[in-house]
């Protein structure tokens, strides 16, 4: 069976994601795409989009996990959602391969044009013991799982009589300095200080957050002088941040680090929570489609959005966002093209949908371009780190914007206001440092209960 017969053989523009590019891409187009009698395609296996800048505060509790998605059915109604992965792209005979999620059937899918915005993973290098060891920071599940596992931690140390076994489950290592390694341990830190502060069996000086990075500074979206301040503050606050230095193995619970001049030791870490957010790559699946792609296995395009091969412009197919190698046309760019980041994608999106309608009705076709405002980060409750137009700014302003920004950016007024509603919960009642325990176990209480021994795993995020 094809998916054709199911969307009635109508003329189908089919979006890869439903992110940050696919989702205001679809938002933008379902109606008009469907008045004219075509259907718009997304296909995402998540059925939300996820708003990857509140990942540290979800990770931190600040912000409910399902509140920093944005669902996809309810949201795009005029679209046809498809909770699949794409697996290929034969855009020669315009034939996507999408896989219901998990053990799902493959389906092949036709289409008139293609809009690619599959975003990016985590990179991850040929690190021995990082796999097993590690979690990474890029998805609403990890970010969850990362807040229980910590505050899970912090109860379990506050009982254990071993000294090392204690100061090891109470040490949080994040390796990458960048934007989301920085909020990542620095609203970690935060929630960690406020979970210490009520269980009369620990103090905060127990804890230990250590942040590798192998450059030699942090967060490069931002000027020096500002990294370097946000460098201090995050020391003041106890944080270790190890520069020039990265990660060589980690063995079991034990971090081997090594100086990346002369790659010599640099000392061991003990812990049993490793984060990793050194880097993202294009999504992966292109390199099994027919699309032009460069070394970085992004798809090429030319500023209008639409792909661009050595024979010039491929004809119904488009791409923006992390997994595209969009010209920077402000020259300012990394080798001439965007950094990949929501401040491009979103407004990518918005230039591509309405180059895809000005195609269809026989407009002209615009340029991507777009001047950088800067960067807002938040590091814990009233911390932060902003950097607009030039501006730095820091403390409890930084930190309002960085809320004010990113809670009005979260597509739908309704998303906006679930976010804010947490936000004014914690201000008023504090902040809920209880963690769900048996979250990774759920069949526990249930095999206890039954009298099955239930599965003895070692304790590792
Ligand atoms: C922790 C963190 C914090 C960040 N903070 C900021 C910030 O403060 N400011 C900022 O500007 N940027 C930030 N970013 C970066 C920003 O979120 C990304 O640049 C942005 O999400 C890219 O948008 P996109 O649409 O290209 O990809 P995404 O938003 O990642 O969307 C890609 C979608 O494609 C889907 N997909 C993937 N593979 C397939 C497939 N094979 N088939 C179908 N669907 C697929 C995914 O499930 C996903 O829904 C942050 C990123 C992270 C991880």
């Amino acid at each position: 069976m094809s998916f054709n017969q199911v969307a009635n053989d109508r003329p189908r523009i089919l979006i890869v994601g439903g992110g940050y590019v696919g989702f205001t891409v679809a938002s933008r187009i379902q109606k008009a795409i469907k008045a004219s009698g075509g259907v718009v395609t997304v296909v995402d296996p998540n059925p939300y989009m996820t708003y990857l800048p509140f990942l540290p505060e979800v990770a931190a509790g600040n912000v409910e996990g399902r509140h920093a998605t944005v669902p996809l059915r309810q949201h795009l109604q005029d679209c046809e959602i498809l909770g699949a992965k794409v697996e290929k792209i034969d855009h020669e005979s315009k034939t996507a391969t999408v896989r219901g999620n998990d053990d799902g059937d493959t389906y092949e899918l036709k289409y008139d044009q293609v809009v690619i915005g599959a975003g990016s993973v985590t990179r991850a290098f040929p690190i021995p013991g990082l796999a097993e060891n590690a979690i990474g920071m890029k998805s609403i599940e990890e970010a969850v799982h990362v807040r229980n596992w910590v505050l899970d931690r912090i109860e379990t140390a506050s009982l254990l009589k071993d000294e090392a076994a204690r100061r090891r489950a109470l040490t949080f290592v994040v390796v990458g300095g960048g934007f989301a390694g920085v909020e990542t341990i620095a609203e970690l830190e935060d929630m960690a200080r406020a979970a210490v502060a009520r269980n009369s069996r620990l103090r905060v000086s127990d804890l230990r957050f250590v942040m590798v990075e192998a450059m030699g500074r942090i967060m490069p979206e931002v000027p020096e002088d500002r990294a370097e301040s946000v460098v201090a503050h995050l020391r003041s606050r106890g944080i270790e941040v190890l520069l020039n230095t990265s990660l060589g193995e980690v063995d079991g619970d034990t971090c081997k680090l090594i100086n990346m001049g002369d790659k010599s030791p640099a000392g061991e870490v003990e812990t049993q929570t490793l984060i990793w957010t050194a880097g993202v790559m294009a999504a992966p699946f292109l390199k099994q489609s027919t699309l032009p792609i460069d070394e970085r296995g992004r798809v090429r395009v030319g500023a209008d959005l639409r792909v661009t091969g050595d024979d010039g412009v491929v004809e119904g197919a488009w791409a923006a966002g992390d997994n595209a190698a969009v010209p920077d046309l402000t020259g300012k760019g990394v080798g001439g093209f965007c950094v990949p980041n929501a401040q491009h994608a979103s407004r990518q999106a918005v230039t591509l949908a309405e180059n895809i309608m000005a195609a269809r009705n026989g407009g002209e076709l615009k340029d991507y371009y777009h001047e950088n405002l800067g960067a807002v980060a938040g590091l814990g409750a009233y911390k932060g780190v902003a950097n607009i137009k030039g501006r730095s700014f820091e403390g409890p302003l930084a930190w309002l914007m960085h809320r004010g920004y990113h809670g009005m950016a979260i597509p739908t007024v309704e998303r906006t206001t679930r976010v804010a509603a947490n936000w004014v919960l914690s201000t008023v009642f504090g902040r809920d440092t209880s963690p769900i325990r048996n979250e990774r176990t759920p069949r526990r209480p249930f095999e206890e209960a039954t009298g099955i021994a239930p599965k003895e795993e070692k304790a590792r995020i």
